[in-house]
């Protein structure tokens, strides 16, 4: 797990949420909500993922507006570690 930046990141990051299966907070790259998976593994059984889904769509709802973001799963940067970003539609025009 070492170098992992989100495994590290799960100690000093400020969270929306947090429970036994998953935590999300804003990410410090892209400044939206972005929910992580608490196991270091690329790909989450699917009842797993739909439940992280769920988490993220309760907290990004409020912050962004319902409609007003689209699930963002293609894990560039960390591509080993399960996190998806609540991406707005002008996140790239930004
Ligand atoms: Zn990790
Ligand atoms: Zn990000």
């Amino acid at each position: 797990m070492a170098d992992c930046d989100l495994c590290e990141a799960a100690l000093l990051t400020p969270r929306h949420y947090e429970d036994d299966l998953c935590w999300i907070a804003d990410c410090e790259i892209c400044l939206v909500p972005m929910v992580v998976w608490k196991m270091h593994d690329p790909v989450p059984p699917a009842e797993v993922k739909a439940l992280l889904h769920q988490h993220l769509a309760r907290v990004a709802d409020p912050i962004l507006g319902e409609g007003g973001w689209k699930l963002d799963d293609h894990m560039r940067n960390i591509p080993d570690h399960y996190h998806a970003h609540a991406r707005p539609p002008m996140f790239w025009m930004r």
